[in-house]
């Protein structure tokens, strides 16, 4: 038997998040659209004698996606028809575009490997159709009829489903970064469609048929949905089947691809340019207004985070995850470093990162998990955050004390010095005080420390505990520790 190896292209598309749909000036609004056809209007519904007039907004948010992808912007591009009859589109048609998208040839990188982008385009979203279980008829609602759609095409670059779910994790990542989607596939925004093929090693890899699977609604699907195509299609050539050129639907129930229709293919439907639009012809100026406009991008703010602050890959990687948290990063370090300059705190740069980075990616994180919050939503301002740093580098409080910090402030903000005082939290750096307590526990515990001279090395992790106790947490650890092993070795 060969070994089969796959190929996979992604068509993805993207709900806009403009103020107006598409050609009309219906509101782009999930919220208002929970009411069924509530949301529409002449346009979007495609009564006689109406005409379309396009979104500023979308072209600019499918140019910027294109730039944030290293994609040729297109001059001279166009409106087509897609022609095709289906009860959820009201024209009879989609206005698309065929042969000049706004975008084409781009590329973005996963895992250090480069995925071809063929071409990104803007589009109309259908409207839903619902099929009530028990009736024999169906319902339809046009609220999403005209919602600007950006339709991304890849190169058949992927050779794994892990692959294409890093990929569509990435492009969501763009599109909230610069703001043009929420992207968010549970919701629908954004929808994953693979083409997959498989071939035996040695040959061409376009040399399969090529299948394509619909209806995948999370990234975890992504893969899966792929994998099992894969081992479908490598199943069927081993046991002598031939491979359909079909549509398959993936089934989130069962975790298998079901069959739907024979693909079409595009002189199916006979585009042709839209005689209600006009060209749209970009010059150079307006496109180095936009390359203006875009924002820094997560792969150049980790490599800049990684430079410019000393921090790790991994740690740069989760920072950067999300643009807000990486803002939220970089306001605490200025106040920070307002903070050093006038003298507040004492420690270096390196260690006010460093631990800045791991509370926000550990301790914070952890609250915003379970408090099912965004960092936007935080009540713990970057500056009493800078303070809370400041105070644990500069050996002020412990780290036990800053958890119990962290967790006040997070809870109900405020100024970190104002509650250590409070709650009486501040570290004991008072080296004759700590002694008396060591003493006394020593004396108090005289079998642990018979126990530690024997060998017993449990017996100090005892001791330890009962300073801490005794201090209620203020002693600082290290001083502690050195002091106890001092008075044992004596
Ligand atoms: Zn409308
Ligand atoms: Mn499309």
């Amino acid at each position: 038997m060969p070994k089969y190896l796959a190929t996979i292209g992604m068509e993805i598309h993207v709900e806009l998040k403009t103020k107006s749909k598409m050609f009309c000036s219906c509101k782009n609004d999930m919220e208002l659209d929970k009411k069924p056809n509530s949301n529409i209007c002449e346009v979007c519904t495609a009564q006689p004698g109406t005409l379309p007039v396009p979104n500023k907004e979308a072209i600019k948010f499918v140019q910027l996606a294109g730039l944030a992808m290293n994609c040729n912007l297109l001059k001279d591009t166009k409106f087509d028809r897609k022609n095709y009859f289906y009860p959820d589109i009201p024209k009879g048609y989609q206005i698309s575009q065929y042969d000049q998208p706004l975008c084409e040839k781009g590329e973005l990188a996963i895992n250090g490997k480069k995925v071809g982008i063929t071409r990104i385009h803007l589009e109309e979203d259908t409207g839903k159709l619902t099929h009530p279980k028990g009736t024999s008829y169906s319902l339809v609602d046009f609220n999403r009829a005209g919602v600007p759609l950006m339709e991304l095409v890849t190169e058949p670059d992927f050779e794994t489903g892990e692959e294409a779910r890093e990929f569509c994790q990435k492009l969501q990542q763009i599109c909230r970064y610069i703001g043009i989607s929420d992207a968010d596939m549970e919701k629908g925004h954004m929808r994953c469609e693979a083409n997959i093929s498989v071939y035996p090693e040695g040959v061409d890899k376009l040399s399969g048929t090529k299948v394509e699977v619909k209806n995948i609604n999370s990234f975890r699907f992504v893969q899966k949905a792929i994998e099992f195509e894969i081992e479908r299609q490598i199943e069927a050539l081993e046991s002598g089947e031939k491979i359909i050129q079909e549509t398959r639907g993936w089934d989130s129930v069962k975790n298998i691809t079901v069959s739907q229709r024979v693909k079409e293919t595009a002189a199916d439907y006979r585009y042709f340019p839209e005689p209600d639009i006009p060209p749209m012809l970009f010059d150079d100026n307006y496109i180095e207004n936009l390359k203006r406009e875009l924002p820094e991008l997560p792969a150049n703010k980790k490599e800049r985070f990684i430079k410019e602050y000393g921090l790790g890959e991994s740690e740069a990687e989760l920072l950067v995850s999300e643009r807000d948290l990486a803002n939220y990063f970089e306001e605490t370090v200025s106040e920070l470093e307002e903070k050093i300059s006038c003298g507040e705190v004492k420690s270096a740069k390196e260690k006010l990162f460093k631990l800045t980075v791991n509370y926000l990616n550990t301790e914070i994180r952890k609250h915003l998990v379970e408090s099912q919050e965004k960092i936007s939503d935080i009540k713990i301002t970057p500056e009493n955050y800078a303070e809370l740093i400041g105070i644990l580098a500069d050996g002020k409080i412990n780290s036990s004390a800053a958890q119990v910090v962290l967790e006040e402030i997070y809870k109900n903000g405020g100024d970190p010095s104002q509650i250590i005082e409070e709650k009486n939290l501040a570290q004991m750096n008072d080296d004759g005080e700590l002694e008396k307590i060591v003493d006394k526990i020593l004396a108090d515990n005289q079998a642990s420390v018979d126990d530690y001279k024997s060998g017993k090395e449990n017996a100090f992790k005892f001791l330890m505990g009962q300073v801490m106790k005794e201090t209620k947490g203020k002693a600082n650890p290290q001083s502690a520790t050195e002091m106890l092993k001092n008075k044992l070795s004596q």
